[in-house]
C-alpha cells in the first residue's frame, strides 16, 4: 500500500457538512459525485496533502444510512491508494482478511475499488483504491 488516499466520514445532511467542513479547513469542496450503486452521495475536499471524502445515503438501504442508524455520523472508513487492486486483494485474502468484494469495483473520483470487512480489521473498515487509467 502507498499511502492514505482519503479518509471517508458519515454524513447526515452532505449540503449541512459541506458547510461545515469547509469553514473547518477554510477552503470548500471540489467536487460532489454521486455513486449510485452505492447508494451514497459524496463530496471531496483537499486539505494540503490530504483529502476527506463526505457520504450521505440516498436510499434507506445504503450502508451509510445503516452505519449511521447503528453508530451516528462519523469515521467510516479509511482508504489506502494501491498500485494494483488484484495483486492487493490476492495478497490480503492469503493473509486471512475478509475482502468483501474480490471484483473492485467503480467508485466516486475515477478509482477502482475494494473493502475489506472490519470484522478482520480490528472494527476499521478498509478501502482499497486504484487510479482508473483512461
Ligand atoms: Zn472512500
Amino acid at each position: 500500500m502507498n499511502k492514505i488516499e482519503h479518509i471517508g466520514i458519515a454524513v447526515k445532511s452532505l449540503e449541512a457538512s459541506n458547510d461545515l467542513f469547509a469553514k473547518l479547513f477554510n477552503t470548500p469542496h471540489y467536487k460532489i459525485e454521486e455513486v449510485a450503486s452505492e447508494g451514497v452521495n459524496t463530496s471531496f475536499f483537499q486539505v494540503g496533502v490530504n483529502k476527506i471524502e463526505l457520504l450521505e445515503a440516498t436510499n434507506p438501504e445504503s450502508p451509510i444510512a445503516k452505519f449511521i442508524e447503528k453508530r451516528g455520523e462519523g469515521i467510516h472508513h479509511i482508504a489506502f491508494d494501491v498500485d494494483d487492486i488484484q495483486a492487493e486483494i490476492k495478497r490480503l485474502e492469503a493473509e486471512g482478511f475478509t475482502v468483501l468484494n474480490r471484483t473492485p469495483k467503480k467508485g466516486a473520483d475515477n478509482k477502482w475499488v475494494a473493502f475489506l470487512h472490519p470484522k478482520s480489521t480490528n472494527g476499521v473498515l478498509i478501502e482499497l483504491c486504484q487510479d482508473i487509467k483512461e
